[in-house]
Parts: structure tokens; C-alpha cells; sequence
């Protein structure tokens, strides 16, 4: 059985994600120990013990060690099995994390699945709804995995109760890597604040700010409607569309911060990314690299992608995406940005 350290390089929950993604895409049953020794709350919290169950349920695996603030887990995969299946986190925890963690698999079974999850769909330090919907969906598409998600309720922190469907297509066949080294002309660029349950200045003055920063018109800053009895919540999101990749960034909202506070630093991350070269952003950087190495390995055939920055926690991934599949990843500079390149080993 492979053993992991979950202790290893930024130490968080994305080591167990991935260790269980690709568990399940190569039958190749793990005992991770040490989970999320770096965090301040070390071992499986809701969120992580949604997602090992998700997992245990979908490829009806052998788990021990499934528990709250458990350290350590065992996880042997049996078949991944295409079919109908609904997970709540139960609490404010990110459910698209939840999703991101079962979507490979379920990607690679023969036939189509349909997902329905429940528990935040806009959390901080998780991505947001629309950041599947409008960035991560796409690539997936694209590289030949269909995917359709609908938003049916906004959750956000600490209430949660968020809800969304996915329904998957079997791209075991379609799989086929590309390179995506360059994100190509921008065709669009808009905000959406959501802002439910809260006094409509918040998004007002959101808007206000960043459209100002920004050199934005009116048409581009949407106050998103929302559905009754959500939130509260806020989130602003930045969506810049281009030719080969469309981002989203997302700031959150919180007591203290003032409305301004929000804007200000959306438009200093978006700058920060028109100000370089690379294709992706520091987020999709990180989760690109596990679905486009299954298609690399499933192919055998190398692709690269350019992006802005390489963060501690998109290293620890592509550690972790390495012990499972024969595929390796190189990093190198590549004018302001970097150039992450994916081999068949
Ligand atoms: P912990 O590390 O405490 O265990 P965790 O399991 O919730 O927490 P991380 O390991 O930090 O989470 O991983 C969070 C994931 O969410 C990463 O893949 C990161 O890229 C992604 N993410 C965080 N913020 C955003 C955002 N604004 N947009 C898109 N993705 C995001």
C-alpha cells in the first residue's frame, strides 16, 4: 500500500483530496498519515470527511480511519461506478471541494453521473461556484470531458445550506491533453457582486469602487439577484474573459472589512494577473495540473501550461500527483510567469 505523509510540503487538506482522486482513477489503494499536520486544526475536519465518504461511495472502497479529526486513514478503491448521487457537507464546509475531489473519477467511468451536493458553494480558501462554472468547466470540456453544472442555491460561510448539480460524461475515450501556454485576446471583462441578506449599499459601494479602479462601465458591474432566505453572504467576483481561458476572481466580504477594502484588492488581483504573462491564475495553476496529468498519462503524450505564480500548495499537488501517476512535472521560468510541463515518465 502507498504510504503518504500528509505532513509533506504545505501540509493542508489538498493532499487527501488528491491522494483520493487518483486513488480511484488507478486503483491504487493509500495510507496517508499526518493529515493536515500544518493546519492549526490538524486531521479530517467535515468538509475532508464528506469527501472520503463521497469517494468510499462511488468506488465502494475499504476505508479506515474515517472520523472526525481523524490523523490518519487507509483507502482501498473497488470499481468507480457511473450513477446518481447526492453529498451534503452538512455545515458551511466548501461542497465544491467535495465535487473536485469525486469529478475525475467519475470522469473516467464508463457512463454518465449525476451529482447533487449540498454545504458552501462560496466559501474563502475553497473555489467558488462560478469559478467551476466559468474557468475550471471549460478546460475540462476541452480536454474532452463533458461537464454541466447548475447553481440551485447560493451557501456561503457560516450558514451554509448551498446546493448544485453536476452531471458528468464518461471521457475515458475523449481524454486528450493540449497546451495552454498562452491565454489569447480578451473578449470580456465584468464584476458580479452577491451580496444576499445584506443592506444594498454593501454591493453598491463594491461595485462603485471597483468599477472606478478598474476603468470599468456600468454595464460591467452586475449585482447578481439572489433567491430568498440565502445568506447572508458576500462575495465580489472579477470574471476576465479570454480567448483561451476565462479566470474569476473572488473576494469575500466579512465584518471589519469595509465595502472598499473588498474592491480594492479584487482590482489589485486582477491587475496582478493582466501584468503577466502566464495563462492561469494562481488557483486554476494548481488544479489544472491533476486532471490535465490523467489525460497526459491516459494519452501518453506530453503538454505544458504558462501561469502567473506557483504556490506552496500547487508544489505539494503536483508532489502528490507524481507518487500516483507515472508523469512528470517540471517547472520553469518563462518570462514574468512560469511554465509548468507535464511528460509521460
Ligand atoms: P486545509 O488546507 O485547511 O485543509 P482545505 O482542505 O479547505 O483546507 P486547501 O488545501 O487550502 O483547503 O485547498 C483549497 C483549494 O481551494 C485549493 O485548490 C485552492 O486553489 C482553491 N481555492 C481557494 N481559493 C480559491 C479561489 N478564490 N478561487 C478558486 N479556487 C480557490
Amino acid at each position: 500500500m502507498m504510504e503518504i505523509d500528509g505532513s509533506q510540503g504545505e501540509g493542508g487538506g489538498q493532499i487527501l483530496r488528491s491522494a483520493l482522486a487518483l486513488s480511484m482513477c488507478t486503483g491504487q489503494a493509500f495510507k496517508l498519515t499526518r493529515i493536515r499536520a500544518g493546519r492549526a486544526k490538524p486531521g479530517l475536519m467535515r468538509q475532508h470527511l464528506t469527501c472520503v465518504n463521497a469517494a468510499a461511495e462511488i468506488s465502494g472502497a475499504q476505508v479506515d480511519g474515517a472520523e472526525l479529526n481523524s490523523q490518519s486513514l487507509q483507502f482501498t478503491p473497488g470499481v468507480v461506478r457511473a450513477g446518481s448521487y447526492a453529498f451534503n457537507v452538512a455545515s458551511a464546509g466548501s461542497c465544491t471541494l467535495v465535487f473536485q475531489t469525486i469529478w475525475p473519477a467519475l470522469m473516467l467511468a464508463a457512463g454518465e453521473s449525476r451529482v447533487q451536493l449540498k454545504g458552501g458553494t462560496h466559501n474563502p480558501m475553497a473555489p467558488p461556484f462560478h469559478f467551476l462554472e466559468r474557468s475550471y468547466a471549460p478546460l475540462l470540456r476541452r480536454l474532452g470531458a463533458p461537464v454541466q453544472l447548475a447553481l440551485q442555491r447560493h451557501g456561503f460561510y457560516p450558514a451554509g445550506g448551498g446546493e448544485f448539480e453536476a452531471v458528468i460524461g464518461g471521457a475515458s475515450e475523449t481524454l486528450m491533453p493540449f497546451d495552454l501556454n498562452e491565454r489569447g485576446g480578451l473578449l470580456e471583462q465584468y464584476a458580479d457582486c452577491l451580496a444576499p441578506a445584506l443592506p444594498s449599499s454593501i454591493a453598491r459601494r463594491e461595485l462603485n469602487k471597483l468599477g472606478a479602479m478598474m476603468g470599468w462601465q456600468p454595464e460591467q458591474l452586475r449585482n447578481a439577484g439572489v433567491r430568498q432566505n440565502e445568506g447572508p453572504g458576500n462575495a465580489l467576483l472579477g470574471t476576465l474573459v479570454h480567448e483561451h481561458v476565462t479566470e474569476v476572481f473572488t473576494e469575500f466580504g466579512e465584518k471589519g472589512v469595509t465595502a472598499e477594502a473588498v474592491a480594492t484588492q479584487l482590482a489589485r488581483d486582477m491587475r496582478k494577473y493582466k501584468l503577466s504573462q502566464g495563462a492561469l491564475g494562481p488557483h486554476l495553476a494548481d488544479q489544472w495540473a491533476l486532471p490535465l496529468a490523467l489525460a497526459v498519462h491516459l494519452r501518453q503524450q506530453p503538454a505544458s501550461y504558462s501561469c502567473t505564480e506557483l504556490t506552496p500548495h500547487a508544489l505539494s499537488n503536483f508532489e502528490v500527483i507524481q507518487h500516483f501517476l507515472p508523469v512528470s512535472i517540471r517547472t520553469e521560468p518563462l518570462g514574468n510567469a512560469h511554465q509548468v510541463l507535464l511528460t509521460p515518465a
